[in-house]
Order: structure tokens, then C-alpha cells, then sequence
């Protein structure tokens, strides 16, 4: 999941701001498939779910992008079907820059959810005052849930979710040598109390949930936590061979 999609002819390609961008065939692929719950209202509905996911997935790796190039270093963005990928050389900046790009993207996105926010209390009332504009109205709210959700479950210290970058920024600030595998181990342990709390929240509706489908979050945070107990014991192969070298 954290690899980027190779290539296809499908691809949609531009540039924005002087960034390369990306799109993935996949991408309009997995948003239809998630937002296909508003084909009961019409299709041009999943149509108009795809269109926010694409402006709020955007405008998240825009902020990443953005904050790499305060840095130094410029980047390009993909959009495939797991979401969006920023990708740049960051690994040679400083590790407080590292975290504020990774926190730069959910930034950003909490940023437009502000302007829609603000568009949805000034605005709105006086463009449709007679609730004439459902298809506005629907926008603005897919809006307000993508960029407020999808923003704060990035920040989940989960590899390889923006939290998760931070996450491993700060184990291995604090402890260079084990600091890896700590941050995997947590990422780990979290995925898989997310993945086993969204199954007994299918069985028992009635317990604290935010708006998030849980089917989709058992296999999400599954994946996830599959993920990172595989890195896990690659990093942990690793050091074993490299410590064995050392005793040499
Ligand atoms: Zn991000």
C-alpha cells in the first residue's frame, strides 16, 4: 500500500502550482465504490462523492507538497485507489521538517473544512435560501464529513498513515537504535484494537462509533496492522543479521 501505482494509460496527468499530479484509473474506481450508498438519490451523486473525494485528497497532499517545498525539497502527488501519495526526497530534511510535512497534509484539509465551514454559516443561506440546491447542499456537507474524518483518522499513530510518520519521527528522536521498531510495535498494537473495536461494534451498533462505516474500517485497520507487524519483523531480521556482523 505504500507503493506507488505504476503507470497505466488511463492515467490522468497535469501540473498545479508547478507540481506534477497523478491520477491513478483506480482512484475514480475505489471512490465510486465508496460513496455507491448515494446511488439511491441518483447516480450524479456518486458522481458529485467522487468530485469532493478528489477536491478533499487534493488539497491534503497539496499541504504535504507545499510544506516539502518550504523545506527545500519539491515533490508530486498520485492519486490511486487507496487515497493520495506525496511523494518527495524529505528523508534529507530535518526531523522536526519531516513532522511538520506530514502534519501539513490533515493541516490542510482542516483548513478547507474551515472555508466550507465558513461558505456553508455565510453563504449558502443566501444563495439558496429556499433549499432549492440539494446538490449543493449535499457537497458541502460530503465536505464537512471528508475533510473532518478522513483528516483526523490520518492522524492515527498508524504506519502508514500521517500519524504514523510522526509517530515513528518521535520513537526514533527519542531512541535511534530501537526507535523503528517501537513505532511499528505501537502501530501494530493500535491497528489491531481499531480492527477488533469496529467488529464489536458491528455486533453491538449501540456502542460510541464516529460516522465511519466499521466493515470498512475491520478491513482497513486489519491491513494496516497485518502491515505493520510484517515491517516489523523485516526491521527486526535486519538488525539481528547486523548485530550477528557486528559480533564478527
Ligand atoms: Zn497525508
Amino acid at each position: 500500500m505504500l507503493l506507488e501505482p505504476t503507470p497505466s494509460p488511463f492515467d490522468l496527468r497535469w501540473r498545479m502550482f508547478g507540481i506534477p499530479v497523478r491520477v491513478h484509473p483506480t482512484f475514480w474506481l475505489f471512490g465510486a465504490i465508496l460513496g455507491w450508498n448515494y446511488v439511491q438519490l441518483g447516480f450524479t451523486y456518486v458522481l458529485l462523492w467522487v468530485a469532493c473525494m478528489f477536491v478533499s485528497i487534493l488539497v491534503h497532499e497539496l499541504g504535504h507538497v507545499f510544506m516539502g517545498r518550504a523545506c527545500g525539497h519539491e515533490g508530486y502527488i498520485v492519486l490511486y485507489s487507496f487515497g493520495g501519495l506525496a511523494i518527495g526526497n524529505w528523508h534529507h530534511t530535518q526531523r522536526w521538517q519531516r513532522i511538520a510535512i506530514s502534519f501539513a497534509g490533515p493541516a490542510a484539509g482542516f483548513a478547507l473544512l474551515g472555508l466550507v465551514f465558513l461558505f456553508q454559516r455565510q453563504f449558502l443561506p443566501q444563495i439558496d435560501p429556499d433549499f432549492n440546491m440539494p446538490m449543493l447542499r449535499r457537497a458541502v456537507m460530503m465536505l464537512i464529513f471528508m475533510n473532518l474524518f478522513w483528516n483526523l483518522l490520518n492522524l492515527l499513530p498508524v504506519f502508514p498513515l500521517d500519524g504514523g510518520q510522526i509517530m515513528r519521527e518521535i520513537c526514533t528522536g527519542i531512541a535511534p537504535r530501537s526507535g523503528l521498531r517501537l513505532s511499528l510495535g505501537l502501530s501494530f498494537v493500535i491497528a489491531g484494537l481499531i480492527a477488533v473495536y469496529s467488529g464489536i461494534v458491528r455486533a453491538k451498533p449501540e456502542l460510541p462509533y464516529p460516522p465511519l462505516d466499521p466493515t470498512f474500517n475491520i478491513i482497513l485497520f486489519a491491513l494496516l496492522a497485518f502491515e505493520s507487524l510484517q515491517l516489523m519483523m523485516a526491521v527486526e531480521r535486519e538488525r539481528r543479521h547486523w548485530d550477528w556482523n557486528d559480533d564478527r
